[in-house]
Parts: structure tokens; sequence; C-alpha cells
């Protein structure tokens, strides 16, 4: 037993002794009324002085049983050493003179009766005691011995056989009583030992419960419920509550790279950080995985920020855990209310969207909940779910916008592009709902119905002219790509030369080898590719020499300010020279007015695409298109007039 519980132990069998003060108060009153009527019936002597002694002993008992009792019930009372001394002596003392009592009664008179009293009150309180007392064994075996043995002595003094022989048969009750209370009192202990381990189990188990055990943080139910406590102790918040969640930037990196271990090891110290910077200020938890959430009752959003602040400045000092040295950065939403959200599920779900926000804009920073913020999110969650039933439905058709061969001035290839009119929201542009169905995991299915309708619309053109199509960075992760692009082929009939492939320069940002083995096998296949809006994004140049792109399609950006700007001019002029030195046809996109036709005819681009001669349109209307021959506006400018060059 360890000596905590120990004392807990002691401390109930202590209360035992107190447990029921009526059957202390029926001995008194027995005890007392019994010594009465012996004292009444014998001549004056010492039992009248026995008597009165034995009453005052019984008077301070009941008084002092009592009170205990009731400082007891009301939680004010210990079971003290003090307390137990007191209701020893107590206990002794009224035991001894109930001994006594028998004893002078026996020896001092010759009145059947009053032995018979005296002898029987004696008994009965033994045998009584033994078990009421058991709690604590030595008080019980010492009442029975104080009462017993000097009735005994006076039964054996008083000289007659019988006496004799119940002198005899009371001390061998003294032995079989002392035998009961150590029984009981072994049993008693038993139960008790019992009861304070199931509870030292419960309350192990609800530790468990509460709390992280890596971090020593109360984990999220524990979070939830004291905030629920916030919420629910007044009915009409008007004090400010912040929500402070925070997110270990690329957690998971570390996780994979330096083992389980040490990402362990990151989240303990960052605990004792977040516990130093914090402080008093608020309650942190640990919400999961590399998530933390700090509730801060009565801080406003100044206050708010200055704390994300220096949660984010302390992370700047790195993390040194053992052979490690490590620069982590965080990422922290917030939210107050009652402005940022009346109950706790809406202002945990607020601080959350500002995390993701602060994510979005680049990690390392801190953001603020507002409403804008929670409009985008109702925007792109009814996306999403939009964009399941769009597919199936029929929701999304697709437009064809011509590229022309800048030397014929004929249709060479039209660029498939996706159209969504929500029904709702109206039409949603592809750069928008394009990057939500990535993140949802669509896109591969979208791609594969463009592909399929797409391929099926060219086969009703006449001649060579090509179809485009654009295929976003996680189609191309996908391995089913080349599969669907088969089976479109298969199904259409559209020989593989027909079909090109826009992809951008971001899929190399990420590569794994999986998008390097399916460009292969697609130009294995005989499609051609080529690569979108190039000039906005990695722009490196080696990738145009590891892979053979059939087109260059230069970003829009740069024809918009070819008129005005001569750095774009200058970029123009040196992509159209690279592509043609490469042998790649070249794309300049975007071209609005007949000035940006002629810059883009002077850099050698060997196609354009732009509304300047046709907007993206339905199918037929492509179908006329290519139909009527050269577009208006391609034709070659009059040789004598010289192309006007800012120097
Ligand atoms: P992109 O592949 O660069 O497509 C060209 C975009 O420029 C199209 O916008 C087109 O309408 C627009 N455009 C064409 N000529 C002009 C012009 O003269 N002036 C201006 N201001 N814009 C012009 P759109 O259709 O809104 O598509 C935007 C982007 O969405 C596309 O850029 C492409 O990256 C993506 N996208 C469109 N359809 C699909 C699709 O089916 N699959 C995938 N993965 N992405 C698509
Ligand atoms: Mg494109
Ligand atoms: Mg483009």
């Amino acid at each position: 037993m360890r000596p905590a519980h120990d004392a807990d132990v002691r401390r109930s069998l202590v209360e035992s002794l107190y447990a029921s003060p009526a059957s202390l108060t029926i001995g008194a009153v027995t005890g007392v009324a019994v010594g009465l009527v012996i004292s009444g019936m014998s001549q004056p002597g010492p039992i009248q002085w026995v008597v009165a002694a034995l009453c005052l002993v019984a008077s301070l008992r009941v008084v002092s049983a009592v009170f205990f009792h009731r400082q007891l019930v009301r939680g004010a009372a210990v079971a003290s050493r003090t307390w137990e001394l007191a209701y020893e002596l107590g206990a002794w003392g009224y035991s001894g003179l109930l001994g006594l009592m028998a004893f002078v009664t026996l020896l001092g008179s010759r009145d059947p009766v009053t032995h018979m009293l005296s002898v029987s009150m004696a008994t009965g309180y033994a045998g009584g005691i033994s078990g009421r007392n058991a709690g604590r064994v030595q008080i019980a075996i010492g009442q029975v011995c104080l009462t017993l043995l000097p009735t005994a002595t006076g039964l054996w003094l008083q000289g007659s056989t019988g006496y004799r022989v119940l002198a005899v048969a009371m001390v061998m009750m003294v032995l079989g009583l002392a035998e009961i209370s150590s029984t009981i009192h072994r049993i008693v202990v038993q139960a008790l030992v019992g009861r304070r381990d199931k509870s030292l189990l419960a309350e192990k188990f609800e530790r468990l419960a509460r709390f992280d055990s890596l971090t020593g943080l109360e984990n999220r139910m524990a979070m939830q419920m004291r905030l629920r406590d916030i919420f629910e102790t007044s009915e009409k918040r008007t004090d400010a509550v912040t929500i402070l969640w925070m997110d270990v930037d690329r957690f998971k990196e570390i996780n994979d790279s330096l083992g389980h271990m040490v990402g362990d090891q990151l989240l303990r110290v960052v605990a004792e950080r977040l516990n130093e910077v914090v402080q008093g200020q608020g309650r942190i938890a640990r919400f999961g995985g590399d998530e933390f959430v700090i509730i801060c009752p009565d801080m406003d959003r100044v206050t708010a920020a200055a704390l994300a602040q220096e949660i984010l400045g302390d992370f700047a000092h790195g993390f040194d855990l053992g052979e490690n040295h490590l620069q982590v950065t965080a990422s922290i939403g917030y939210a107050v209310a009652p402005q940022d959200g009346r109950d706790m599920d809406e202002l945990m779900q607020h601080a959350d969207l500002a995390l993701y926000e602060a994510k979005r804009d680049g990690r390392n920073r801190a953001a603020t909940f507002n409403w804008s913020l929670k409009e985008r999110f109702n925007r792109v969650h009814e996306i999403e779910t939009g964009l399941r039933r769009a597919l199936d439905q029929g929701e999304l058709k697709l437009l064809f916008q011509p590229i022309v061969d800048l030397e014929t001035g004929h249709i060479d290839a039209c660029e498939a592009l996706m159209r969504w009119d929500h029904p709702v929201l109206g039409p949603i542009p592809p750069s928008e709902f394009i990057p939500i169905a990535e993140s949802m995991g669509m896109i591969e299915a979208m791609t594969g119905w463009v592909l399929r309708e797409a391929c099926a619309t060219a086969m009703a053109w006449p001649g060579e002219v090509r179809m485009a199509i654009n295929i976003s960075p996680a189609s191309l992760k996908s391995a089913d790509l080349p599969a669907n692009v088969i089976e479109a082929l298969m199904d259409s009939g559209l020989p593989a030369r027909r079909l090109e492939l826009e992809v951008t320069e971001s899929i190399f940002l990420d590569d794994s080898g999986q998008t390097n083995a399916v460009l292969r096998e697609l130009q294995r296949i005989g499609l051609r590719l080529a690569l979108d809006d190039f000039g906005t994004g990695y722009s490196s140049l080696s990738y145009l020499r590891s892979y053979r792109f059939d087109t260059l399609k230069i970003d829009q950006s740069f024809m918009a300010g070819v008129s005005a700007n001569v750095e774009d001019r200058a970029i123009v002029r040196a992509i159209g020279n690279l592509a043609r030195d490469l042998a790649m046809d070249t794309v300049a996109e975007g071209i609005e007015t007949p000035d940006q036709l002629q810059w883009a005819r002077e850099a050698g681009f060997t196609n354009v695409q732009g509304y300047l001669f046709s907007r993206p349109v339905a199918r037929d209307r492509i179908a006329e298109l290519i139909a009527a021959g050269p577009l208006a506006g391609t034709q070659r400018p009059d040789p004598v007039r010289p192309i006007r060059r800012a120097s």
C-alpha cells in the first residue's frame, strides 16, 4: 500500500468509528440506565461514584460523536489522529467503567439482580462493540478486555462455582471476540483497499482520457469540454474569447525524413515552448497530429495578433533536439468571439478557416478570421458539391478556340476549353473550378470526359486540324492518363498525331518521376506535346532540352504588354528565336489587336491564338470557321510598309 493511500484507508477506518452515532448513543444510554438502576438498588458506597463517572463519560462521548458526525456530513471534519485519540480514550474509559461497575457490584452487593444487571450489561456491550469498532481493531479488543476482564475477575472473586464457571467462560469470550474483531477488521480493510484501487484506476483512466500522453497537454476532448463550459456559463456572451489554432508547417516532411522519434521530440518541445510563451494567457491543447489550439478567455483581437506573432517569433529561434537543430515554422489562424462566432463550433470552424488562409498565404504567418473568408469557403463548398453533379448531369461544356497558322491563315488546331454554367452561381471560370476539382481528386474523371468529347468532335473536322487539350499537373501524375488517351483515340478513331496535349511548367515543380514516365509514354503513342503559358513559371531551359515539346505557347501576359513594353518585346523575340532554333512550333496566345499580331509575326511565331480571330466557340461554329478558309486579320501586312519598332 502506498503511504498516501494508506492514509486514505486509515481515515476511512477512523470515520467508521463515528459512522453510527445512534449505536454509540444506544450503548451510552443503556449503560447509564443500568448503572442508575444498580446504583439505586445498592447501598451507598463506591458504586455511586463509578456510576457518576459512567454518566459523565457517556454524555461526553455522545456529544462528541454527534458533533463529529455532523461535521463529517458537511465535509468540514477530517478524521484526524486527534479525533481517533479522543474516541479511543472515550471508548476505553467507558468500557473500563462498565467493567468496574460489574466488578464493584459483584463484590459490594449481595443482590443477584444487580449482579445479573451489571454482568449482562458488560457482556452485551462487549459483544456489540467487538463488531462495531472492528475498523480500529486495537480499540475494539481493548474495549472488550476492559469490559470483560474486570467482570470475570469480580465473578471469580465472588467465589461460588456458578460464578467461577461464568468467569472462565467470559475469559474464553474475550479470546473469541478478539478473533471476531480481527476477522471483521481484515474484511473491512480488504474492501477499503479494493475501493481505493478502483478509484485510483478510474482516476488514471480519466487522466488518460483528458490528456495527451506525448506532450502532457490537454487533448481535443478536454479542450472541447472547456470551451463548452466557457460558452455555456454565460448565456449571452459579451466578453471576448479567442481561439488560436496553430499547425507546424511541413511536419509530415520532418516525420518522413528524420523519423517519428524526432517528430515526437519536436512536438514535445513545441508544447513546452508554447507553454512558456502563452503562460497564463490561455490554455493549450494538442488537437492531434501537429495541431495545437490555445483558448484565451478575455483576449481581444489585438492581443491575439500580438500573441500569435510572439509564438512565430519564438519558432524563429529554431529547435535543438539532441544532435538535430531544426528550423521549423508554424502557421496560426485565430478567431475572436463574439464577433467571429457565437458558439463553440462556429468559433472553432472559423479559427480553422483562418489557419487555412495563413497556409494558403505561404505559411509561417498568422491570419485572423474575417467574414469574406467564410463567403469564399461557402462558395468553394458549393462548387465542390456542384462539380460531382455537373459531370454526371452534363452541366459541363466544351468550347473551342482556333489556333491559326500565321503563314497560311488557316486553322491549324483548336484548343478545347471547359465551361461550366452553375445553376445558382452562374458561369464559373475554369481557373476557379479546375484547382478545386484537382484538390477533390476529380480532375482525372473530368480529363477523361474532355478527352472523349474533344476527340469525337475533332473527327468531324476536315483535313488535319488538330485538337489541343489542357492537361492539369494532377492528371499527369496519374498513371491512368495514357490508357484514357488511348481509349479516347480508339473510340473516336482520331489519329494520335492530331491530338496535342498542353501542359504547364508547374508539372516540373514537383516531379516525382511519375510525370516524367507519363510524358514519355504519351510521346511514344505519337501525341504532340505543347508547353503552355511559357514564361510564367519556372522557365528553366533545361526541360526544353530533356523533353521534346512540339509546341511552345508563350503566355498571353507577354503579348498583352508587347505594344507598350520594350522588355515584353525583347522576351517575345528571344522566345521566338529560341523555339525556331529548337525546331518547335510557337503559339502567341492572347492576340487581341493587329499590333500584337504584327509583333508575333515579327518575332517569328508560327501560330497565333486570340480574340482577334475568334473567342472560344461551340462545336458547330468552329466547324463553320474551319470550313470558311483563312481567317480575317492573318494576311501578311503590305511588304512596303516597314514595321515600326521601338528602339
Ligand atoms: P489556357 O490553357 O492558357 O487557355 C487560354 C485562356 O486564354 C482561355 O481562358 C481563353 O479563353 C483565354 N483567351 C484566349 N484568347 C484570349 C484573348 O485574346 N484575350 C484574353 N484575355 N484571353 C484569351 P479560359 O477558357 O478561361 O481558361 C483558363 C485556363 O483554364 C486555361 O488556360 C487552362 O489552363 C484552364 N483550362 C481550361 N479548360 C481546361 C480543361 O479542359 N482542362 C484543364 N486541365 N484546364 C483547362
Ligand atoms: Mg492551354
Ligand atoms: Mg495558356
